[in-house]
């Protein structure tokens, strides 16, 4: 007591009593004066430097009774607004609460059960539908959401605040609507109802992409702040309250799909690592179920962690619930990790890898990516071998490599080629691959490129002069097996990482029944390569044009 005796600031007791001692005469009259003080008292406030030295301010106030007569005073001003006076004065008193409950719960506490909060939605219930249309309407309606924010993050005063805002559910479906309102009143109306709505009978909130996107950006610009607020309008949002509206919306599919296509995924595991490392429970929980709601989605796509853009997710929760967490955390962690562990490990690599060689976007259709690994082939119980086109010909699973799913021109369809054509590969080399995807078509040894160069037939490859006689060499070449296509003379081993891994590529490719001949293996293999097929089988040519479609990259990564 003595210690906080000789803290106190007799600028700041000078000031606040002075402020209080005016509002005691509730007389719209006093209106100047009211302002006057609160100016004082905010400049105060704005000038000192801690986050406790700002509270003490907020706290002195208390201390001196000031919440009944600045309640009263709200009160007061609100019934006069058509006075110019008393809407200069009101948006002080209004600044103050909102600066001074956002910095203090003591401070929203005592405003609360003073009976602030009728007068607040009292505000926003009276300025509704003309709002926008009036910049002062406006200030007052956005400054009234942002005292309820603040409001609705202290526990000891949920439960009253949950009850008006029962009362007044309605006022809040108004100011949720992107449609009438500015983003960042229904910001603030989605912070509030993300605090206040009841769980068990929350409806979900479908979000328009605009709303999203300016969400997006709050949450990133907070979480890179040194304080973690982000200022719009001159309301803060903190991370914090960002977190909390961040799981209300995610409840939603359609806005979780919208936020894992926006990349909030390496935000939320960015947040995750703050919140947990400062113990901040109640926001590393809201982190955990948005990466869970966020797995939910993308474990359909059998990529976990690379989808939702968090690399080391797992390790990171690993070491996370070491540390000890509460049960709930806990729970949450083990939730998370059994929803990425049921897809492989092998992804991870392969996407890494992938990622690397920058194929544009426009090129992919990921819902056709699909691991063939031994752990995921064996765990879909399908065979080794299908059977094809019209006629049926086997063609071999890629086992132990990954395919990205490539976009098939309309043709594919029009011609029904994945029913009516024969499935085969194309071993060739990492850096041939954006090339071919802009060809949109395999080349022949003569072709020319788009870039005017003449394509001739690989080292080591049979050319003009060592060919056999009648071999055609100025053909396309593909296998039914990747055992044959994926070997080094197709598919060149590129060093991938300094640890030796070494990845490969190959294209998985349709090609029209009939339009090729089989023939033998022409790089000498000695053994035979795969059961299904003689080594007199593995090479399928044509010297057609139009009868391959790219629909497939296959990777693989070796290890040294
Ligand atoms: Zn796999």
């Amino acid at each position: 007591m003595a210690e906080k005796l000789q803290q106190s600031d007799p600028e700041v007791e000078r000031n606040c009593q002075k402020l209080i001692n005016v509002m005691r005469v509730c007389k719209i009259s006093e209106a100047d004066k009211v302002k006057r003080d609160c100016f004082s008292v905010l400049e105060l406030f704005y000038n000192k430097k801690t986050i406790d030295e700002k509270r003490a301010i907020c706290e002195k106030l208390v201390e001196e009774g000031c919440s009944k007569p600045l309640v009263d005073w709200y009160d007061l001003l609100e019934k006069n607004l058509q006075d110019k006076n008393a809407k200069l004065c009101f948006e002080k008193v209004n600044r103050i609460v909102i600066e001074f409950s956002s910095s203090s719960f003591g401070f929203g506490v005592a405003v609360f059960k003073a009976g602030l909060v009728d007068f607040v939605l009292s505000v926003m219930d009276r300025f509704k539908e003309t709002y926008k249309k009036d910049k002062f309407q406006e200030r007052s309606v956005m400054d009234s959401l942002a005292i309820l924010m603040h409001l609705a993050t202290i526990v000891s005063i949920r439960d009253g605040l949950q009850e008006k805002y029962c009362e007044k559910k309605d006022l809040f479906e108004f100011y949720k609507d992107p449609k009438q309102n500015t983003k960042t009143t229904s910001i603030l109306t989605l912070s509030i109802i993300s605090r206040l709505a009841d769980a068990s009978n929350e409806d979900e909130i479908k979000a328009d992409h605009s709303i999203m996107d300016f969400f997006k950006e709050l949450v990133e610009n907070a979480i890179s702040s040194k304080d973690k607020v982000v200022k719009r309008n001159d309301i803060e949002f903190s991370l914090e309250n960002l977190l909390f509206t961040m799981e209300l919306l995610a409840y939603n599919a359609e806005n979780s799909k919208y936020m894992l296509k926006k990349k909030l995924g390496p935000i939320i595991f960015k947040a995750l690592k703050f919140n947990s490392q400062l113990k901040r429970e109640s926001e590393t929980k809201c982190c955990l179920s948005t990466l869970m709601i966020f797995l939910e989605l993308v474990n359909e796509l059998d990529e976990g962690e690379v989808v939702l853009g968090c690399p080391g997710l797992t390790d990171f929760l690993l070491e996370l619930k070491s540390q000890g967490q509460s049960y709930d955390i806990a729970e949450l962690i083990d939730e998370i990790l059994g929803s990425i562990k049921s897809s492989c490990d092998y992804v991870y690599e392969c996407r890494e890898f992938f990622n690397s060689l920058n194929i544009p976007e426009e090129y992919l259709d990921e819902t056709h990516n699909e691991c063939y690994c031994s752990v995921c082939h064996k765990s879909r119980k399908q065979p080794d071998f299908y059977e094809r086109g019209e006629p049926p010909k086997f063609y071999s699973l890629p086992i132990g490599w990954y395919r990205f799913g490539l976009k098939v021109p309309a043709k594919t369809i029009a011609q029904r080629a994945f029913d009516k054509w024969h499935r085969a590969f194309h071993g060739t080399q990492t850096d041939r691959i954006v090339k071919i995807l802009q060809h949109g078509d395999l080349l022949m040894p003569g072709d020319r490129t788009a870039e005017g160069d003449q394509l001739r037939e690989l080292d080591g490859h049979y050319n003009d002069k060592t060919k056999p006689k009648g071999f055609n060499t100025k053909q396309v070449f593909v296998s039914p097996t990747i055992k044959y296509a994926g070997l080094d003379s197709y598919a060149k081993p590129y060093k991938w990482k300094t640890d030796g891994k070494k990845a490969r590529v190959a294209f998985q490719v349709l090609i029209q029944p009939d339009s090729f001949i089989v023939g033998k293996e022409t790089i000498g293999v000695k053994h035979r390569l795969d059961s299904k097929y003689t080594n007199k089988e593995l090479e399928w040519s044509t010297d057609r044009r139009g009868v391959v479609i790219l629909y497939g990259i296959l990777v693989k990564i070796e290890k040294k």
